[in-house]
C-alpha cells in the first residue's frame, strides 16, 4: 500500500479512535461529576454524621462526668455503710459477749434454746453440776438428768410455756454427777427481736434444794405445834367442862384434881409458848441475859426442890457449896428445869436424876444425869440444833425440838459450853458450864 493510503488509513483509525476515547472521555466526566457529587454528598453526610458524634461524645462525656460524681457518692455512701456494718457487728460480737460472760458468772445453771425447744447453749456450771459433755449437749439430755417422776409434767410445763406464755416458772428434780437428785427452780423467758418476733428461750436452773426442806421442816413444825399446842388445849377444855357441870354441886373430891390438871395442861401451853417465843428471840439475837453473882448449887437445889415431878423420880443434887458464878438466874434455871424434864420424859425408867455441880477447866460445870435408855452416837451432834428431835418410833414423847437449842442458846450468850454424853442402854449425861463470878 502507498504510504500515503496508509497514513490515511491510519489518520481515520486515530480519528475513530479519538472520537470513541472523546466519547468515553465524556462519559467518564459524566460519572466522574456524579462520583463527585456523591462523595460530596457523602461528605456532607460524613460531616453531619462527625457532627452528631461529636455532640453524642459531648453528651457522652457530660454522662460520664454524672456517673463519676454518682459513682463517687455511692463508693462514699458505700464506705459508709461498711462502717456502719462493722460497727454493728463489732457492738453485736461485744454484746454477744457480755451475753455469754454474764451466762457464764450467774451462779445459776443457764442455757438458751430454740423456739422449738433445741437447746443450742449450756453453761459451765450445766456440765459441772450434771458430769455431761459439750460433745453430746441435746434436749435429749437434758430429758435424761430429770427424775423420772417428774419428766412428764415438766415436758408438759416446757411446751405450754413455750407454745403460750412469754415467761415462767415451775419445779423438778435434776441429777446432779454424784447420782443425787436435788430440787431445783427453772425459770424461762423468751427473747424477740425488734420486730416483736420471738427468737429464742432463756432458761435458768437455780438449786432449791435446801429451800424445799427449810419448807418442808416449816410444814412439820407447824404440824407438831399445832399438835403439840393442841393436846394440853383439848385437856384443859375437858376439865373446863366438868368444872362447868358441877360448878352448883362441887365434888370436894373431884374438884382440887379438875383443878390441878387444868393448871397442868395451861403451864405445858404456858411453856410450848414460852419456847417457841424463846426460841424466836434466840434466832434474832434477841434473847436477852441480865448477869448477877449467886451461888450456883443453892439455886439448882431451890428450883429442883420446886420442880412438881411425881414421886417415882428422885433429883439428887450434889457439889460444890462455894462455888459462885456470874450468870442469869432464872435462864440458868430455865436449862436445869429442861434437863431434868427431858430426864424424867426421855428416860422414865430412871429412878434417879443426878444432878452434880462442879468447877472444871476454870467454869462452873452442871451436869444432869439419867440411867435411861440413852440416845445413840450418831444422834448426840444434833441434839442442840434447832427443831431436832430423835424419831422415837411412836407418839408417847412429845414436843417441839427447841429446848435444848433454846438451852444452847442461853450458854452461847454466856459464853459458855453445852453437850451431852449418852450410852444405849446406861444413860445420858446432859452438861453446861456458866463463868465463875470474879
Ligand atoms: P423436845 O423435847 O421438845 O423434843 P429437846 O430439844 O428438849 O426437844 O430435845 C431434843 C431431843 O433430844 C428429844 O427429841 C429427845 O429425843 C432427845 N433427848 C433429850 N434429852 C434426852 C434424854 N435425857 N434422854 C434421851 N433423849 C433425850
Amino acid at each position: 500500500m502507498p504510504a500515503k493510503i496508509q497514513r490515511a488509513l491510519e489518520d481515520t483509525a486515530i480519528r475513530r479512535e479519538k472520537a470513541i476515547s472523546d466519547e468515553q472521555l465524556k462519559k467518564q466526566t459524566v460519572e466522574l461529576v456524579a462520583a463527585n457529587r456523591e462523595l460530596l454528598q457523602q461528605n456532607r453526610e460524613k460531616e453531619k454524621h462527625a457532627q452528631e458524634l461529636r455532640q453524642a461524645n459531648e453528651l457522652l462525656t457530660r454522662e460520664r462526668e454524672k456517673v463519676k460524681s454518682v459513682n463517687e457518692e455511692l463508693s462514699q455512701l458505700n464506705s459508709q455503710l461498711e462502717n456502719r456494718v462493722a460497727a454493728r457487728t463489732k457492738a453485736l460480737g461485744e454484746s454477744e459477749n457480755r451475753f455469754r460472760k454474764m451466762m457464764e458468772t450467774i451462779p445459776q445453771i443457764a442455757w438458751t434454746n430454740t423456739v422449738e425447744g433445741e437447746v443450742d447453749y449450756y453453761n459451765q456450771r450445766w456440765y459441772d453440776y450434771t458430769g455431761l459433755k459439750p460433745s453430746n449437749t441435746q434436749i435429749s439430755d437434758f430429758t435424761t438428768v430429770v427424775h423420772p417422776d417428774d419428766l412428764k409434767e415438766s415436758l408438759k410445763h416446757f411446751n405450754f410455756l413455750h407454745k403460750n406464755s412469754d415467761e415462767g416458772e415451775f419445779q423438778l428434780r435434776v441429777r446432779r454427777s454424784d447420782g443425787l437428785y436435788r430440787w431445783h427452780l427453772i425459770r424461762l423467758m423468751h427473747i424477740s427481736n425488734a420486730e416483736g418476733m420471738s427468737q429464742q428461750w432463756i432458761g435458768t436452773a437455780t438449786d432449791i434444794q435446801e429451800l424445799r426442806i427449810l419448807q418442808q421442816h416449816k410444814d412439820d413444825f407447824i404440824s407438831i405445834a399445832s399438835h403439840e399446842l393442841k393436846t394440853p388445849i383439848t385437856t384443859l377444855k375437858a376439865s373446863l367442862q366438868l368444872l362447868d357441870r358441877m360448878k352448883d354441886n362441887p365434888s370436894p373430891l373431884v374438884l382440887p384434881k379438875l383443878i390441878n390438871q387444868a393448871n397442868k395442861s395451861l403451864e405445858k401451853v404456858y411453856m410450848l409458848i414460852e419456847d417457841l417465843l424463846n426460841s424466836s428471840k434466840a434466832n434474832e439475837d434477841q434473847l436477852q441475859i441480865n448477869p448477877t453473882k449467886f451461888s450456883l448449887l443453892k439455886i439448882i437445889r431451890d428450883c429442883c426442890d420446886n420442880l412438881s415431878t411425881d414421886d417415882r423420880f428422885q433429883i439428887d443434887v450434889q457439889g460444890d457449896t462455894g462455888l459462885e458464878v456470874y450468870a442469869d438466874v432464872s435462864r440458868t434455871e430455865q436449862i436445869v428445869i429442861n434437863f431434868v424434864n427431858n430426864a424424867i420424859k426421855y428416860a422414865p425408867d430412871s429412878r434417879e436424876i443426878e444432878v452434880l455441880v462442879e468447877q472444871s477447866g476454870g467454869m462452873a460445870k452442871v451436869s444432869v444425869t439419867d440411867k435411861g435408855a440413852g440416845i445413840p452416837a450418831q444422834n448426840l451432834r444434833f441434839l442442840f440444833d434447832r427443831y431436832y428431835r430423835i424419831n422415837h418410833g411412836g407418839s408417847e414423847y412429845t414436843g417441839l425440838g427447841l429446848g435444848l437449842y433454846i438451852c444452847a442458846e442461853i450458854v452461847k450468850r454466856h459464853d459458855g459450853t453445852i453437850g451431852a454424853e449418852s450410852e444405849v442402854g446406861v444413860g445420858s449425861t446432859f452438861w453446861f458450864t456458866l463463868p465463875l463470878s470474879s
